[in-house]
């Protein structure tokens, strides 16, 4: 199973590798596990000298996770001089020195190495040595050159199939320049200075008015600093509105609930009332004055209302229910709305004028036609105990 990130639509790149030649290897897992480091890393053609075990061999396969062909394509031959017979270039890989007068090189001078002569058309060959001791000394002086890792000295023999992925991948990467398959998506694109220049403008008008730029001298450094860090970023257009709303949510939100409202509680409601008076709590059918009043008085929660909003929402029995704060429900807004369920709570204020009874009516009306369950919920029932109001509330959902 070729396994994440293959992609068996596409071809592998057409240039030819070197040649992987290993000697009397010991296990066919090692054998299959170097087949697959071969196919991950694009060589192809892996010669055997004297396998131990029988050839083909079923532990290989089941090792190679799918590099098969190369496994079928395999070359056996008796002694290493023949497997190297017709190459033009012979890499010998060992992790210990052998002490012959030979230069020693990298993988990735390996690889530099052997371009030239593959993009010829010539034969390269790299050879690996068995499990247990390596290459014989008469065997690294069939090479050119000798490889070796830079490695942990006190542990510097690597699994043989392991030694064959970083040779196979430096020679990879030597070919086809390394591009990565793929890259960060680019979602949207750099924000243009005008847009950067307009977001610095918000934020530090923002900071002005909470007189952050604080002693008056250090004022144009923290200026500079504050930009640079957005700077450094490299912003993308997106970037650049999510913090614009960052900066417009902590700016209203400060003129909002989170310093009580801009409105008190008693003057909450009162807009409350002047609307249910009014006959505006039906609002006409345009959606943008309905939404505008629905967050004015969103922001300004009486003390009612919060009180049940913030047990609602911290009780398990509603969570993913669906529950709204003052949204509109066609030109009706609603103190509390779920519309999954089809349910409305509708706050009576103390002392309701006859006016405000009678929009209710209204409303109410015009929620049951369409099906809505309402609850009327009484703000001093909610003072008393807001618990019983939620037990009233599930009862009211679970009958339904
Ligand atoms: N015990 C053996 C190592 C065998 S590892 C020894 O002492 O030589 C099997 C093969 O993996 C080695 O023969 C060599 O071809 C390769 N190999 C392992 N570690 C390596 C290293 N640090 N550098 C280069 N090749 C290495």
């Amino acid at each position: 199973m070729p396994g994440a990130g293959t992609d068996r639509t596409k071809t592998a790149p057409a240039f030819a590798g070197p040649i992987v030649v290993l000697v009397e290897p010991q296990l066919g897992e090692n054998i299959g596990t170097t087949a697959r480091a071969m196919a991950n890393f694009g060589l192809t053609r892996l010669r055997l000298v004297k396998p131990r075990d029988q050839w083909p061999n079923p532990r290989a396969r089941a090792a190679a996770s799918g590099a098969d062909e190369i496994l079928d394509e395999a070359q056996l031959y008796d002694t290493l001089e023949a497997a190297i017979g017709d190459c033009e270039l012979v890499l010998a890989t060992t992790a210990r020195a052998h002490d012959q007068a030979k230069p020693v090189i990298d993988a990735q001078e390996a690889a530099r190495l052997m371009q030239p002569h593959l993009s010829a058309g010539g034969n390269v060959a790299v050879v690996f040595g068995r499990e247990r001791n390596g290459l014989e000394n008469d065997e690294v002086g069939l090479a050119d050159r000798i490889v070796t890792l830079p490695v942990n000295p006190a542990f510097a023999s690597l699994n043989l199939a392991q030694a064959v992925v970083i040779i196979a991948y430096e020679w990879f990467n030597a070919a086809t320049g390394g591009p990565l398959p793929f890259a960060m998506p680019q979602k949207s694109a750099p924000a243009p200075r005008e847009q950067l220049l307009a977001f610095f403008a918000d934020l530090e008008r923002e900071l002005e008015r909470v007189e952050f730029f604080r002693p008056p001298e250090k004022r144009e450094t923290m200026q500079i600093n504050l930009r640079n860090i957005f700077l450094r970023m490299a912003p993308t257009q997106q970037d650049i509105q999510t913090l614009h709303g960052v900066v417009r949510a902590i700016a209203e939100g400060r003129k909002g609930p989170a310093r009580g409202g801009i409105l008190d509680g008693e003057e909450a409601q009162l807009l409350r009332t002047l609307l249910a008076e009014h006959g505006s709590a039906r609002v006409p059918s345009e959606r943008s004055p309905v939404r505008g009043l629905s967050r004015l008085l969103r922001r300004n929660p009486t003390d009612a209302e919060r009180a049940l909003w913030n047990a609602l929402v911290n009780d398990r029995r509603f969570a993913g229910r669906g529950f709204k704060r003052q949204v509109p429900v066609g030109p009706h807004i609603t103190d509390f709305v779920s519309f999954p369920l089809r349910v409305v709570i509708d706050l009576v204020p103390p002392d309701e004028s006859e006016a405000a009874e009678t929009t209710r009516a209204e409303r109410r009306a015009w929620l049951d036609e369409r099906g809505y369950q309402v609850m009327d919920v009484s703000a001093q029932e909610i003072e008393a105990d807001v618990g019983k109001v939620l037990d009233r509330l599930d009862e009211h959902i679970t009958m339904m």
